[in-house]
């Protein structure tokens, strides 16, 4: 049972409304809530500043373009349920609300107050995670829809793979068959064989969810993204170990969304 949720309060980067761009539900409409703070530090990673808190929060007031407000941190979820309901207006605009980071699992009884609170507007429940915090999936499964893990490669993040937080949240998702994808970030210095590897991974332990290779988008003027050559070579390496391998780019990146 979750704590009421005027009483229970999460660091918040940003609460907005946008498109999903990565993995198998890309295009929908969704309203993304942001969590602060991460336990990783990924090569790639595209929202360093989730790594603090910030004072304030961004949250946008009305899709697409309302103004935004700037609420201090933390946020309670009472807080952040409003901006979203306020946000899928008309109601049933939005498919989904996206949990994402940082590593949103880092709060697992914000998240799972807020995913009661969430599914009570009648939106799915979907939550990102680098898929390295089992413990966390674990006490927020019954309330959530569906889970996008990653699998962090170690030519991609500079990390070494955490292959057993992986194998325990894999088999998590796969028993409780809420998983969306497992994603794997991969650049130009990343070698078939590992994907390969990481493919065979995720076909033994999460064979229910497409494994979606996501070519990296380094920051502008830094080479790192793979080519359209070598994206074949790792879906051949991929394609042969696992039933479902897709080759996915960031969306939202072309489009100009956040
Ligand atoms: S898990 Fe996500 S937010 Fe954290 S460092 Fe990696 S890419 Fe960045």
């Amino acid at each position: 049972m979750s704590a009421a949720p005027d009483t229970i309060r999460v660091p918040v980067l940003e609460i907005f409304s946008s498109f999903q761009g990565e993995g198998p539900r890309v295009g929908e409409r969704q309203v993304f809530v942001r969590l602060a703070k991460c336990d990783l530090r990924c090569a790639f990673c595209d929202t360093p500043e989730s790594y603090p808190t910030p004072d304030t929060a961004r949250v946008q007031v009305a899709a697409p373009h309302g103004r935004e407000e700037r609420p201090e941190n933390p946020l309670s979820v009472q807080q952040i349920l409003d901006a979203v309901r306020r946000l899928d207006e008309p109601p049933g605009l939005h498919a989904a609300v996206s949990i994402t980071g940082g590593e949103p699992l880092l709060h697992p009884q914000a998240v799972h107050a807020l995913a009661v609170g969430i599914r009570h507007l009648s939106l799915r429940v979907h939550v990102e995670t680098g898929g390295h915090r089992p413990g966390a999936v674990r006490h927020v499964l019954d309330v959530v829809d569906e889970v996008s893990p990653d699998l962090k490669l170690e030519s991609a993040t500079g990390a070494p793979t955490p292959w057993a937080a992986h194998e325990e949240t894999f088999q998590i998702l796969e028993a409780a068959g809420k998983a969306a994808a497992v994603k794997a970030v991969v650049g130009a210095d990343t070698p078939p064989e590992e994907v390969a590897e990481a493919a065979v991974f995720a076909a033994e332990h999460l064979p229910s969810a497409p494994f979606v290779i996501q070519p990296m988008t380094p920051p502008a003027g830094k080479a790192g993204r793979p080519t359209l050559y070598h994206l074949y070579h790792l879906h051949d390496a991929a394609g042969r170990v696992h039933p479902d391998v897709r080759i996915i780019p960031q969306m939202h990146v072309y489009l100009g969304a956040r």
